[in-house]
């Protein structure tokens, strides 16, 4: 093989991080070209190694990969955008993990996904800054749920295909559908949706996020749609989504304070 076929080069984003072996580390990483991979930083948890800064969580870099026999490895790295905020700070923290741990969860590896890779890119650039981290992570999951192929329907009745009207529909997170009064409220499998939360939520798909920031939900809304959101997420999964309930349990004691 040639020495052109053992390396390649590479953009990454940290989704995950863990301790591998005495010194190393192994990262998930979610690249432009490649999908997502799983990696070995060797030796990153000495001090004194020049990778160590640079395979930091959500940290965006770029890297010289050597392929390996069963992992590739990473043979150096450089910081594009560290995101320090996502470090400095809880709960901007906190929502970092969660669109991490969501974007892991719907990549398969080596999938290639180029508009995943620039919304993930972007997500994180909005939780380091913006004030309303909530309207972030739920714009995200529905931009993530769009790329990965789980786009829910939000215009018309998943029954009579009619333009669902603004009222009280119902939302089946097994289907990924709305349904209309008629052809939903007897349905086991839905729960409500108001009028508000279906018109944010259609906003929140058609509109970026120039748009979106724009927003101010109040906090009902907020709550409903987030709420559809981790049903109809959790459902896809089979799975609790962890970093989720530690944002819920965050916020209860930000707000017992
Ligand atoms: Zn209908």
């Amino acid at each position: 093989m040639s020495h052109r076929e053992r390396l390649y080069q590479t953009e990454a984003i940290v989704l995950r991080r863990s301790d591998f072996g005495e010194a190393d580390r192994l990262l998930t990483v979610l690249t432009p070209g490649r999908g997502k991979l799983r990696l070995i930083a060797k030796g990153a948890r000495k001090p004194s190694s020049r990778k160590s800064g640079h395979v930091e969580l959500f940290s965006y870099g770029r890297y010289l990969v050597a392929v390996g026999h069963d992992l590739d490895i990473v043979t150096q790295a450089e910081t594009i955008e560290p995101f320090l905020p996502l470090h400095e700070d809880l709960l901007r923290a906190t929502y970092a993990y969660y669109i991490a741990e969501l974007t892991d969860a719907f990549t398969p590896e080596q999938d290639e996904n180029q508009p995943l890779f620039g919304l993930l890119k972007e997500a994180l650039g909005w939780l380091a800054t913006a004030d309303d981290l909530p309207l972030v992570a739920r714009y995200y999951e529905m931009h993530l749920l769009g790329l990965a192929g789980y786009q829910p329907q939000l215009f018309v009745c998943g029954a009579c295909k009619k333009a669902l009207e603004p009222e009280i529909n119902y939302f089946s997170p097994a289907q990924g559908t709305v349904f209309c009064p008629q052809h939903g409220h007897n349905r086991t499998d839905t729960v409500e949706l108001s009028a508000n939360g279906l018109k944010v939520l259609r906003f929140l798909q058609t509109r970026d996020w120039d748009t979106c920031r724009l927003l101010r939900l109040n906090p009902a809304t907020q709550a409903e749609i987030e709420r559809l959101a981790y049903r109809y997420i959790t459902h896809h999964l089979e799975r609790k989504v962890k970093s989720a309930d530690f944002i819920q349990r965050l916020r209860r004691q930000t707000e017992a304070n």
